[in-house]
């Protein structure tokens, strides 16, 4: 079924009788060529693009749960492409190019909000970098601008600027980023894939992988055995206990991210901001709650729900940013498991288990790259090799020495 203005006036005139099921509720076939493990917006985005653009229509994506119960539907919504290393920008230039055509594509109101993400930074040196970092996206065809105080005070007079410990000396400005309505992300590739005859298999878990002579041939669920000639898994948080099924060790930690949304207010965030002294990010949503979120927990679990602390240290962030958040009134918290890498950057690789791929350690940052990771996972599934903006991405980068640190952080996966 279409979705169109045509469509929507017919059924409002037939009191609404006529809309379907978005996707069906298929029983999982004995074998697939290739299956998905992990049906939130990466795994979902795989089988679309290997549906759409590389021919491969055998395909089943299970998910333990139902669709847009992980961190795809727990995310704060922001995409962006402002990243500086020639192992990111070019990826994620990619992903906002595909968020920019991407409701015509799957035909779906995924809310794609080019709102602007603004970058504040607080010190001489954190400009020059801003400074860098911007002249490093424009030379990847992205957009960037350098704000001064004044311009930034134009696009949001009521923040703290000169009665603060930490000054607002200017920001980076990217106009393209913004956010998009998360769960509509995975219900529209959901409900895509599903037109191209992929199989969508919600409430199956992979208990365990079938492994002969170093070749995976398909998975153990809750739901029985499944064949499969080559299996993807992209189930973020989850990625190592999964792994360790195979006998792989991943270079991955898992914490818990928190966000909360505050009480309804009238609009008076036009865009996204992130605090650049400390961690706090913030932005309005289109029922007028103010979405923020700060720091992961900081050490390992795989609980869907954090902890006090971090709650005080983001409200921190939000009243040294913007002290008239302190009279808004805070509605509701959650958390999600992040599959956070060593440094920072995540994994679109083959394991050395022949037909297992691999996706994840997308750290809080997975969501901005939902159709890049899809389309470079779905070309490696199809044709063997790496995508050429996701080539950086391997798991052997480590024993290399060439690792993606974005941040120059690290091997400290709680600071990335
Ligand atoms: C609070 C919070 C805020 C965030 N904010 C942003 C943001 O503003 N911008 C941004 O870019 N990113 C953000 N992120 C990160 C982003 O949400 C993730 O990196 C991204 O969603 C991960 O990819 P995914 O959508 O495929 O993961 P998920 O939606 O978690 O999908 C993985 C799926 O695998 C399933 N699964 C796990 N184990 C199994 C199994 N054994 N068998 C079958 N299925 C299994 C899970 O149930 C889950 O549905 C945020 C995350 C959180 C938690």
């Amino acid at each position: 079924m279409d979705y169109s203005i045509f469509r929507v006036i017919k059924e409002a005139l037939n009191n609404h009788k006529g809309w379907g099921p978005a996707w069906r509720n298929p029983t999982p076939k004995p074998h697939y060529d290739i299956v998905i493990v992990g049906g939130g917006g990466h795994g979902l985005a795989t089988a679309f693009y290997l549906a759409s653009r590389y021919g491969v229509r055998n395909i089943a994506v299970l998910e333990k749960g139902w669709l847009g119960g992980g961190n795809v539907g727990r995310n704060t919504t922001i995409v962006r492409s402002n990243y500086m290393l020639p192992g990111n920008e070019p990826f994620y230039e990619l992903s906002m190019k595909l968020w920019e055509g991407l409701e015509q594509e799957l035909n779906y109101n995924a809310m794609v909000s080019q709102r602007g993400v603004l970058n504040l930074c607080h010190s001489d040196a954190q400009r020059d970098a801003f400074r860098r970092r911007g002249n490093a996206m424009l030379l990847q065809g992205a957009d960037a601008e350098l704000l001064d105080a004044e311009d930034v005070r134009k696009l949001y007079p009521y923040l703290n600027f000169d009665d603060a410990r930490f000054p607002i000396l200017g920001g980076l400005l990217q106009r393209r980023g913004g956010t998009v309505r998360h769960d509509a992300v995975a219900w529209g590739y959901a409900r895509a894939a599903d037109q191209l005859g992929v199989d969508i298999i919600q409430n199956c878990e992979v208990l365990d992988f079938r492994i002969e002579n170093g070749q995976v041939s398909g998975l153990e669920t809750s739901r029985g055995f499944i064949g499969a000639n080559k299996v993807g898994t992209a189930v973020a948080g989850s990625s190592s206990r999964l792994l360790s099924k195979a006998g792989i060790r991943l270079p991955i930690e898992s914490h818990v991210l928190q966000a909360f949304v505050s009480e309804g207010l009238k609009p008076v965030i036009p865009g996204v901001i992130t605090f650049g002294a400390g961690h706090f990010y913030l932005s309005q949503s289109d029922k007028g709650g103010l979405v923020f979120g700060g720091d992961i927990d900081g050490y390992n679990t795989y609980a869907q729900r954090g902890n006090m602390p971090v709650v005080e240290d983001v409200c921190e962030g939000a009243m040294g940013l913007m002290p008239m958040l302190g009279r808004a009134r805070m509605l509701r918290g959650w958390g999600g498991i992040m599959d956070m890498s060593m440094d920072g950057s995540p994994f679109i690789d083959r394991t050395d288990i022949k037909g297992l791929f691999f996706n994840g350690g997308w750290c809080y940052g997975g969501f901005k790259a939902t159709p890049a990771s899809g389309l470079c996972f779905a070309h490696l599934l199809a044709t063997g090799t790496s995508h050429e903006v996701a080539a950086q991405m391997r798991l052997d980068r480590f024993a290399r020495g060439a690792m993606i640190d974005e941040k120059g952080q690290g091997a400290q996966p709680n600071l990335h």
